[in-house]
């Protein structure tokens, strides 16, 4: 931006063009129950309409705004109240304003020293959150650990790995093939980012094991114990265990503490992937969740998920700080500066992935001050009663099956005519447009599954979902 400059926008522009680009979200949000909320276009659909060049000159930011119409009809409304896919991404007002503030100071925060309060305030409300949903005290940074936000759920499993391959090989892991003994363990139900880290971090697909799990689908520690003893006999090195608070396929919880008793008593890394689950935490009656979380030398959820922060914003706790920044430090001549030598200030670029990093912490301090402890606490709340509510509905109905406990909000159903039908159902109120689920199959079952979150979802939205999915299936019935 700039007042004088013929080639960029100028500000008076901007300010007029950034009223209509914030009536244009406000619009959106307004109307949002009007789309269908699976995006219907085919394949290339979007594209097509566009010019195969890019334009030589430019245009103006009205047609540029126009051609949303073109793109809308491309867009799955993840914040649609009867989006029930996958896990949310539950934003908010406050969210929003936040992140454009952030991307409006167009910071890079890889250094403390390249903007102060970045990388001071991700710090601050970090340790705000370990009071907030009682965790461990060994995470905040005026002990051994500390926080950081990375962008997601699969780079805090990655991190968590690397800090633990380099602790168990003293820094060394590539010195006399030690890396091709490392074995990480995680359950059978564990999400694919953990196969993903595990293959990225060169410990192989092959030195991965899956640990298998209980009627709930939560791991058997029994079976983690036998594991890693069978592994130490073969002359591997049991390096990291991920247990999951809640999940993906059906939100289970993995018995932390006795894992955590097996970590400790072998000596190895246990990290705890809470992606969606964490936030249950705000709420003094679910805290149960994190019992043994003691244990956890790495701890990880997402306020991307289900804590009114829009995407990206996964929160990532370690028990010792110094592995993460032994493992992934770097200081080259030109990242060099006073406040880095003193040793007073972190740089959290050694916290992570990428070198360069976005002001998140902003969007989720705007969350954390405009709701407050007690706006978050009714937030989770009314999920997890409406949640309850619609579980007792199809409850009711005996065509339908819930094959797991619902301890958060997700659920697990299906018609009791089988997996062709219950696949047929979701296929059907997918097309329509009046809500979104996704599947999954547990011991071969095809399930759907019902995942309760989005800012906006009241007991409303899913009683007229659930009329929905009944009237449904009265017509399949019938025909
Ligand atoms: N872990 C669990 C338990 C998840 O459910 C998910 C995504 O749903 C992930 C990790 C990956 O999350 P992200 O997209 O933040 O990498």
């Amino acid at each position: 931006m700039n007042k004088n400059s013929n080639l960029h926008m100028k500000t008076d522009e901007f300010r007029k063009q950034g009223y209509k680009v914030i009536d244009w979200i406000a619009d959106y949000y307004e109307h949002i129950e009007e789309y269908p909320v699976l995006s219907q276009v085919k394949p290339g659909e979007i594209r097509s309409q566009f010019s195969d060049k890019a334009p030589i000159n430019g245009r103006t930011h009205d047609e540029i705004l126009d051609d949303m119409n073109k793109i809308m009809p491309g867009i799955t409304h993840w914040q649609s109240p009867n989006f029930h896919a996958f896990f949310p991404c539950a934003t908010s007002g406050p969210a929003i304003l936040g992140d454009l503030i952030s991307t409006g100071l167009g910071i890079n925060g890889m250094s403390w020293a390249t903007s102060p309060a970045c990388t001071e305030l991700e710090t601050h409300v970090l340790d705000w959150l370990v009071d907030m949903m009682d965790l461990p005290g060994k995470f905040k940074s005026d002990s051994t650990g500390g926080g950081v936000i990375q962008d997601t759920a699969s780079s805090s499993s990655l991190v968590a790995l690397i800090a633990a391959r380099e602790k168990i090989t003293n820094g060394e892991s590539n010195k006399n093939g030690l890396n091709s003994r490392l074995i990480a363990y995680t359950s059978s139900q564990a999400h694919s980012s953990i196969e993903k880290a595990v293959k990225i971090a060169g410990i192989g697909k092959n030195n991965m094991r899956l640990i298998d799990v209980d009627e709930s689908f939560a791991m058997k520690p029994n079976h983690l114990r036998k594991t890693i003893e069978k592994d130490l006999k073969s002359g591997f090195i049991p390096t990291f265990v991920c247990a999951t608070v809640g999940t993906t396929s059906s939100t289970a919880l993995d018995p932390v503490e006795t894992i955590g008793e097996i970590c400790k008593e072998y000596n190895i890394w246990l990290h705890v992937d809470a992606a969606m689950a964490g936030p249950a935490a705000l709420c003094e009656e679910y805290r149960y969740i994190h019992k043994g979380l003691d244990f956890a030398d790495s701890y990880n959820f997402n306020p991307h998920k289900w804590m009114l922060t829009n995407f990206d914003c996964s929160i990532f706790y370690i028990a010792e700080r110094s592995m993460l920044i032994n493992s992934l430090s770097i200081l080259p001549e030109y990242l060099k500066n006073k406040a880095t030598e003193s040793g007073a200030v972190y740089d959290l670029r050694d916290w992570g992935i990428p070198l360069g990093r976005r002001f998140r912490a902003l969007k989720l301090w705007h969350v954390i001050n405009y709701y407050g402890v007690k706006g978050l606490q009714t937030f989770i709340r009314e999920h997890m009663k409406n949640t309850q509510t619609l579980r007792s509905w199809i409850e009711c109905d005996d065509r339908f099956e819930i094959v797991t406990p619902t301890p958060l909000t997700l659920i697990c159903f299906r018609h009791k005519k089988g997996n062709l039908f219950t696949e047929q159902l979701l296929e059907k109120i997918n097309e329509s447009g009046k809500a979104y689920m996704t599947h999954t199959k547990l011991n071969e079952k095809y399930v759907i599954r019902f995942s309760v979150g989005q800012s906006t979802t009241t007991i409303n939205h899913l009683k007229s979902t659930w009329d929905y999915i009944i009237e449904t299936v009265n017509k399949m019935e019938l025909s």
